[in-house]
């Protein structure tokens, strides 16, 4: 794990929490928001760019073409991931389109936030290579077995379902590799309180001391 973080580049000080599938994020994420985070969720943003009548949704069939419209005029998620699917050319096309929207967007919320930090949740913070959009990387970590466990409770998938979410995303040591602090939820709920609280605080003294506003 790395020192304290140097000078905010683009303030409010911003956390990216990340995780694998059912290792807590949301959850987390809700406790530090009960303390005063900021928290800004990348995939609610990304589907809010290409909304029905945003210029988002607008440049994806310009490249695309109507096929990924719904019969309501709605993005077919379905259809244009089988589009970019096995197609890396289509893919990178795709997310040259949506990544700078959906930064430009996070960083307009950021920049309307009162909140004293940022708690920005990117479940593939480390797999999109974005460390470096954000002051900090806080990884949520359990061991797969537990995240088989949690996800498969919450969202009453199949293992294979979920096998295949893990295997499309970062391996464990990857992720953490990629940590400046960890925050372990292999315990029970009530252990993760404390280790939350002791990371905001934190988080605020940086954000009081990095940022130049
Ligand atoms: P993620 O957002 O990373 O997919 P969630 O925060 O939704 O993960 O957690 C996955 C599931 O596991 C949820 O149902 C959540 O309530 C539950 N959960 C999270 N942390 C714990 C824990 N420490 N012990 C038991 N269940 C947990």
């Amino acid at each position: 794990m790395s020192q304290g973080p140097a000078p905010s580049r683009n303030p409010p000080f911003t956390v990216g929490l990340t995780g694998g599938i059912g290792s807590g994020k949301s959850t987390v994420a809700r406790l530090f928001e009960t303390r005063g985070a900021g928290v800004i969720d990348a995939d609610q943003v990304a589907r809010q760019v290409v909304a029905p009548g945003t210029p988002g949704l607008k440049a994806l069939v310009e490249a695309f073409g109507k096929c990924i419209l719904d019969p309501q005029g709605r993005l077919d998620r379905a259809a244009l991931r089988d589009l970019v699917f096995r197609n890396s050319q289509a893919r990178h096309r795709l997310e040259g389109i949506l990544h700078p929207m959906i930064w430009e967007a996070i960083d307009h919320q950021k920049s309307t936030t009162k909140a004293p930090y940022c708690l920005l949740v990117v479940p593939l913070l480390v797999e999109s290579g974005m460390q470096h959009r954000v002051d900090r990387v806080l990884v949520v970590d359990c061991p797969e077995a537990l995240q088989r466990q949690r996800a498969g409770a919450r969202d009453g998938v199949s293992p294979q379902q979920i096998q295949a979410i893990l295997e499309a995303q970062a391996p464990r040591g990857q992720r953490l590799e990629a940590a400046d602090d960890i925050l372990d939820n292999s315990g029970p709920p009530g252990e993760l309180e404390p280790r939350v609280e002791a990371l905001h605080r934190r988080y605020l003294e940086w954000a009081a001391t990095t940022g130049d506003r």
